[in-house]
């Protein structure tokens, strides 16, 4: 998901072109029922009041006379849960020949609506109104809608015929937009009218995977100009000001294209679209595609530093999943169609390594600093670890995969204990550890790099596939599912090991250490200091939390209310938990300055905390003299720095480094 849908691992976060791809479908994917009736659906989508928050809905779908069970998707592709917004239908109504058709939704699945087609009828029409919310949680189903932009995704404005395969079925789709609005999709256009786009025929595969982002302020910048396949950041915005992006993030926007050419050396798709979002009023995330991603962030992502670096691994991430997720995909998330239940025991490979290759490529394009991709690495090991979620010694790491579509909405307190998606942060712990690995045991000759190529790049196509630009093998968008021995297999053909054992020990483990072997064997250890690293330091200027857990084992909000206490920690033995509030510290009110003050303190008398529990006060006192607490690599001077040697650039450099012109934050 979402992460990808991605969700940021900051700990305080409160808060494609022809036909001939309407035809590429995956022989390999499990088949439906087919029971839908020739012909394809026509889709007509008016998202003209797309302001006010309402989208309406017009469908004509083949027909013939009896009784027909439409469905609206549930088990979303990338979000690995059921969240379609069947909650957010309103107005449905089912006609034919003129006539009013009773429709009853099915008792026991929500997604379902039964209606009796009269004899005669070869075609049925659906009308409903899709109310895209105002709340900006959830992630393709919250918010996606402010005064001055939008993202359609089409799964929320449509029904389809119930046991139908989705590369089955053709949908011929039309879209109105807002008066003067532009708009950047990767599904490819027929014909345009002012703001009435037809699209080309394609089948609810492409359709679903192929949302539409359009606004006022809207500007499309090429990454490969005169390539095929182009490349292009479609960014819609709520101002003019927020889609001017300094030439040197540019430079290093069109490096990452470069950089996922050396590292994959396969491209999956016909042209690649960047949809960035730049709004305060939609929902925050990513969910990949197989030729685009949906990223959506703070209006002014791209021209404050400080919200720039929170975000730039976010496009490396999205874009990564073309390859890890779209084209190779597991096989239990590989369903035929959205009502079929997905089984996520493998997104430790689908997110996990998206997560670690994604860092690595922000690293390589300059995205990050080195630096910078440290402090992420640091963070999720401490984050991980002994001082931060004691859930690893009840909840291995497999069961976060197994349990996705719990936790990508479970709560922030307790955290530490529950655990969230936590194989985003640790898949990338462990797939530091596989890549150290193999470059160990082939003396420096191999890397993860090569599992990449021949898994997700040429050693999994033809050899008679077409070459692109750079020399990198291209097809079409494909979808080959995997299973765990063919993760170990391949493995295994860069370099011997028992990769079985070496992945099974890290899924299944209970330990209440994070896995560090990637880092102490790529050179490095993991310290604690009271210094914020530059990430850790803007996290805490963008988020205005606090950020205690590696210290007294508190997570805060800005006005003091506890969202965490981690299981065990100083602040737990002490009485503090979730939903109560830090109300003063040491007899001043709370302040996070005061907070963090006090904590950094080396005087000998114990911390004290004015604590309200739902009007009820008490007065804690922590003894606690060791200082604020931030993690961080250092340099392990008796070991090669591999991590050094992975995160450099590897492709040649396509275009000079631009004059610094950011505006700080
Ligand atoms: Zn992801």
């Amino acid at each position: 998901m979402l992460r990808c849908v991605r969700l940021f691992a900051a700990v305080f976060l409160v808060a494609v072109s022809t036909a001939s791809f309407a035809q590429a479908r995956s022989p390999q994917r499990p088949a439906a029922t087919p029971t839908a009736a020739a012909g394809p659906i026509q889709l007509v989508v008016d998202a003209s009041d797309a302001p006010r928050k309402i989208f309406h809905s017009r469908e004509t779908v083949p027909a013939r006379a009896g009784e027909m069970t439409l469905v609206y998707p549930k088990w979303i592709p990338g979000e690995h849960g059921p969240t379609g917004p069947i909650d957010d239908v309103a107005g449905l109504k089912f006609t034919a020949g003129g006539q009013t058709l009773v429709w009853h939704r099915d008792p026991v699945d929500m997604y379902a609506f039964h209606v009796e087609v009269p004899p005669g009828a070869a075609t049925l029409e659906v009308a409903f109104d899709y109310l895209s919310p105002a709340d900006a949680s959830g992630f393709s189903s919250g918010a996606s809608a402010s005064a001055k932009m939008t993202v359609v995704s089409w799964n929320q404005v449509l029904l389809y015929p119930a046991n139908t395969a989705s590369d089955e079925v053709t949908f011929q789709a039309s879209l109105k937009l807002p008066a003067g609005w532009k708009f950047g999709t990767a599904l490819p256009i027929a014909s345009q009218n002012g703001e009435s786009v037809q699209f080309q025929p394609a089948n609810l595969t492409t359709l679903v995977d192929s949302p539409v982002i359009a606004g006022q302020y809207y500007k499309a910048v090429q990454l490969t100009p005169g390539e095929t396949p182009s490349h292009e950041i479609d960014m819609a915005a709520d101002s003019a000001a927020a889609l001017e992006m300094t030439p040197e993030t540019l430079s290093h926007y069109k490096q990452l294209i470069a950089e996922t050419g050396a590292l994959y050396g396969s491209r999956h798709y016909r042209d690649y679209h960047f949809l960035l979002s730049l709004s305060d009023y939609v929902a925050h995330f990513g969910l990949e595609h197989h030729e685009s991603s949906d990223d959506r962030v703070g209006e002014r992502t791209l021209v404050d530093s400080t919200e720039r670096r929170l975000e730039a691994s976010l496009l490396p991430h999205e874009m990564t999943h073309s390859w890890n997720g779209k084209y190779r995909r597991p096989a239990g998330l590989s369903t035929p169609n959205y009502q079929e239940p997905m089984k996520g025991e493998l997104l430790w490979v689908y997110e996990g390594l998206t997560e670690y290759l994604g860092d690595v490529l922000a690293a390589r394009s300059g995205l990050w600093t080195a630096e910078e991709y440290r402090d992420t690495i640091a963070h999720d090991a401490a984050y991980l670890g002994e001082k931060g979620r004691p859930g690893r010694t009840w909840r291995p790491l497999g069961d976060t995969t197994n349990a996705a579509q719990l936790l990508y909405e479970s709560p922030q307190s307790w955290a530490s204990w529950r655990r969230s998606v936590d194989f985003y942060d640790e898949g990338e712990l462990l797939w530091l550890d596989a890549d150290v690995t193999i470059r160990r045991l082939s003396g420096g000759k191999k890397s993860l790099d090569d599992f990449v190529k021949l898994f997700h790049g040429p050693g999994s196509m033809p050899a008679n596939a077409a070459k692109g630009p750079g020399g990198v093998t291209v097809g079409p968008p494909e979808l080959k599912p995997y299973s765990f021995d063919d993760v170990v297999n391949a493995m295994n053909q860069v370099v011997p090991n028992d990769w079985r054992k070496f992945f099974n020990d890290r899924v299944n483990s209970l330990s209440a250490q994070s896995p560090q072997g990637g880092i102490e064997n790529g050179g490095w250890r993991l310290v604690y200091d009271d210094t914020p690293g530059p990430l850790a330091q803007a996290r805490e200027d963008a988020r205005h939390g606090l950020d205690a857990s590696f210290s007294i084992g508190l997570i805060l909000s800005d006005t003091g209310s506890v969202i965490d206490s981690v299981l065990g920690s100083l602040a737990y033995q002490a009485g503090v938990g979730p939903g109560m509030k830090i109300v003063a510290v040491n007899g001043r009110k709370f302040t996070t300055g005061g907070f963090n003050d006090a904590l950094g303190s080396k005087e000998n008398t114990p911390l004290e905390l004015l604590v309200e529990n739902a009007e009820y006060y008490r007065t804690v006192r922590i003894d606690y003299h060791d200082g604020k607490r931030y993690p961080h690599l250092v340099r392990d001077a008796g070991k090669p720095d591999l991590i050094g040697e992975i995160i450099k650039q590897h492709a040649p450099s396509v275009a000079p480094p631009e004059p610094k012109a950011e505006i700080v934050h």
